[in-house]
């Protein structure tokens, strides 16, 4: 009996061993908190492995449209990567990941214009200033969503890839799945910024409160928007200014004038870029001038 205990105990040790072993093979992980990588709407389905011409599908295509701001994963260093050998050059970009996973954000744009005209080359692919190497706050803008390479003239989408340190592929659907959608995307720099809701729809007001489905959003530092719709609660501090713009002019207005249904613009209090923020959780945005268009 004791030299059966012996080899058991031997046995066992040998396994945890291995497994010890196995595991610094395998440590790196997808970290818990991730950022969805298109901020806007999107569809997409669990098509990994799914046939492609010569070979497999590695990651999962985001259908998006064209222009829609891509931010990263996680924190990490960019490696921006087009890819020539075909007919319309691929605007890639490597995002490789603090915790030691890598990302591949696939097709992102080569249009100057609103349609598919493939004049940018991969100018318009990256977020302006995007350095190689650079390293990137999670959540923060590093291009935009196209059809770059060979999705030229198909539903713009965002193909991403999930690659562990070995470089295999896995199955990025669970980590979409539980990453957070933002509401923007943040800058570079930690300086203050406001959004402004474009045509936002009153959903409810409160006391403080004013509830809106956005539509469209611009970051201030920089000129262009982007299509987002979700409701997102706002704060109403005393200091908030409401007006109704008509062809006879503008007039003040009361947080409780506005009605549900109502199409407004709404500007932000100034903020500084945050997760909170950029989740847009119940009041972490204060509204600071609210517009109504009225004929
Ligand atoms: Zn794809």
């Amino acid at each position: 009996m004791p030299r059966r205990h012996r080899t058991t105990a031997r046995a066992l040790l040998t396994l945890i061993v291995a497994g010890v072993l196995g595991g610094t093979a395998q440590a790196a992980s997808v970290p818990a908190l991730t950022a969805f990588p298109v901020v806007g709407n999107v569809h997409y389905i669990d098509d990994f492995g799914a046939p492609r011409p010569g070979g497999t599908h590695k990651g999962n295509d985001i259908m998006s449209i064209r222009h829609q701001p891509a931010v990263a994963f996680e924190a990490g260093r960019v490696e921006k990567w087009a890819h020539p050998s075909q007919a319309v050059p691929s605007c890639m970009l490597v995002l490789h990941g603090d915790s030691g996973m890598e990302y591949w954000y696939i097709h992102l744009n080569n249009d100057l214009g609103p349609r598919n005209d493939n004049d940018a080359g991969c100018s318009k692919a990256y977020a302006r200033g995007l350095a190689n190497g650079q390293h990137v706050r999670r959540g923060q803008l590093v291009g935009f969503v196209g059809d770059s390479g060979d999705a030229n003239g198909i539903q713009p989408h965002l193909h991403f890839e999930i690659h562990r340190p070995s470089g295999r592929a896995i199955d990025p659907y669970a980590y979409l799945r539980r990453a957070k959608r933002l509401l923007y995307p943040r800058p570079a720099a930690t300086d203050p910024i406001k959004l402004g809701l474009r045509r936002a729809t009153v959903v409810d007001t409160g006391a403080h409160t004013l509830i809106v489905r956005t539509k469209r959003i611009r970051v201030s530092r920089w000129s262009w928007s982007y299509a987002r719709s979700r409701k997102v609660v706002l704060s109403v501090p005393p200091e908030a200014s409401f007006e109704r713009v008509s062809a006879s002019g503008r007039s003040a207005l009361t947080l409780s004038a506005l009605r549900s249904g109502m199409e407004i613009w709404a500007g932000t209090a100034s903020f500084a870029p945050s997760w909170v923020t950029q989740r847009a959780t119940a009041r972490a945005l204060a509204a600071r001038h609210v517009t109504l268009r009225s004929s």
